[in-house]
């Protein structure tokens, strides 16, 4: 399958807002972006024009997509299927993103990233009700339970991660057992508990052209 191998700093100073693609280095000095807030390339240090209408829908598609590490036909087959759903298309979208067992495993903090997420449940570590899941489009649903399979526990990255999971938090619709390397679902994120900062009706917009 296709995947982006360039620098993921780059996303961020090419979406102009921190995307928390890096795990630790975010929330450190080190963040690229804290310190160099032009787009990537030659060109990126042109003062922007006037975005049109098309191009923040653009842009604020390419965001959310990239924050969730996913290319262009996942995210599209998303977006259908939020579409088919009872409900606001756009806050549909949001919830089946977070509902996504790679960012489950980010959001209880046993990766540091998504993208450590996902390599990790590609790679088998993860039970979802006592039954491996290797699949990161895996959607969970209330009462779910995703655990750390046994031989997995002791590794050191997965430690640090969840001693770091306090500068992010777990979200409210999900618990996290430390002492049992499991999370349990309790329920459906509503879009309140979703990050503020993404405006999905342009992305609605922009697919519905
Ligand atoms: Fe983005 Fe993290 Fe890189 Fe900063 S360190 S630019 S937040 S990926």
């Amino acid at each position: 399958m296709a995947r982006y191998t360039d620098a993921s700093c780059r996303i961020c100073r090419r979406e102009n807002s921190k995307l928390f693609l890096k795990g630790t280095r975010c929330f450190v000095g080190k963040c690229a972006f804290d310190r160099r807030q032009t787009a990537p390339g030659q060109h990126g240090n042109r003062r922007p024009g006037k975005a049109t209408d098309y191009g923040a829908q653009l842009r604020e598609k390419q965001k959310v997509k990239r924050s969730y590490g996913l290319l262009e036909k996942q995210f599209r087959a998303l977006f259908e299927k939020a579409e088919r759903m009872k409900g606001v298309t756009g806050g549909n979208l949001l919830i089946l993103l977070e509902r996504r067992l790679d960012n489950a495993v980010y959001r209880l903090g046993f990766a540091q990233s998504r993208a450590q997420a996902r390599q990790m449940v590609t790679h088998g570590h993860f039970l979802v009700n006592d039954r491996k899941v290797n699949i990161p489009s895996y959607l969970i649903k209330p009462g779910d339970v995703v655990k750390l399979r046994a031989k997995s526990q002791n590794f050191a990255f997965v430690k640090d991660s969840l001693d770091t999971v306090g500068r992010r938090g777990v979200p409210s619709w999900m618990d996290l057992d430390r002492d049992s390397f499991s999370g349990r679902v309790k329920e459906l994120p509503t879009r309140e508990e979703l990050p503020p900062t993404i405006n999905e009706q342009l992305i609605v917009e922009l697919y519905s052209k």
